[in-house]
């Protein structure tokens, strides 16, 4: 098969041998794909820059085999200086990468799982956004994306949409009002308002809100929660990031 470009984000890197590096990246066209980037130590750094790990890059690649490619040119588009330079940054995008080897497609188009993951490494990049925020959105934005779209428009017994409190079940992904209550995390108006916003909006607006601080504290453990039960897994960068 031809070579072909794609764009994509470095989540995760391997050294193979002293020279190679096995790389996975989240691409626009073919969604998560795993790639040999060769002779890695030869390389000009150009080369180089754009195969590192939380880079965006342009990519020229071509299948081998075991559904792995191999890249032959590599571009940088953004490597996301500012990320580098924050610890606590660098492990909330190692939690992302994660959780886009779990949740995006392999061998799909992934452009918009591809754009939220953007948008989040350069708010996080650029320090311009709350930290628990930019979580919240990402992990409540990818659950949507993958399938597990939560129905948070009203109770779901009684239908009631604008109660003072209501619970949220992430098993299940619905909400009880404060009548009806059906047991689950308790979560205010505005958090419920701030959920709503976040899986109606488009990815660049997704982030454009504000809450008070101890409402953001809720929202983002009720997306975390959400996120871990619709997976079923444990995230030991999650673990890494929470220990800073
Ligand atoms: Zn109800």
């Amino acid at each position: 098969m031809e070579t072909r470009s794609v764009t994509g984000l470095v989540i995760r890197e391997k050294r193979v041998s002293e020279a190679d590096r096995l790389v996975w990246i989240l691409t626009d066209e073919v969604g998560v794909i795993k790639a040999f980037v060769p002779n890695a130590l030869k390389i000009n750094s150009k080369f180089l820059s754009a195969t590192q790990l939380l880079s965006y890059s342009k990519l020229y690649i071509k299948p081998t085999k075991d559904e792995t490619f191999r890249i032959s040119d590599a571009k940088p588009i953004n490597v996301f200086f500012g990320l580098r330079k924050d610890v606590r940054a660098l492990a909330l995008c190692g939690y992302m990468c994660e959780l886009i080897a779990t949740l995006a497609p392999k061998g799909e188009e992934a452009h918009e799982f591809l754009g939220v993951a953007l948008n989040s490494a350069h708010l996080l990049s650029e320090n311009i956004a709350d930290f628990r925020l930019i979580k919240a959105v990402f992990e409540l934005k990818f659950c949507c994306l993958a399938g597990y779209m939560p129905d948070i428009s009203g109770c779901v017994i009684c239908g009631e949409t604008e109660s003072d409190s209501f619970t949220f079940n992430c098993n299940d992904g619905i909400i009880y009002c404060g009548e009806c209550d059906g047991g689950g995390r308790k979560i205010s108006k505005s958090v419920l308002m701030a959920m709503r916003h976040i899986v109606e909006s488009d990815r660049k607006r997704a982030f454009a809100f504000s809450l008070g601080d101890q409402s953001l504290d809720s929202l983002c453990a009720v997306c975390e929660e959400f996120v871990i039960s619709q997976t079923e897994r444990h995230y030991k960068t999650l673990d890494f990031y929470k220990e800073l």
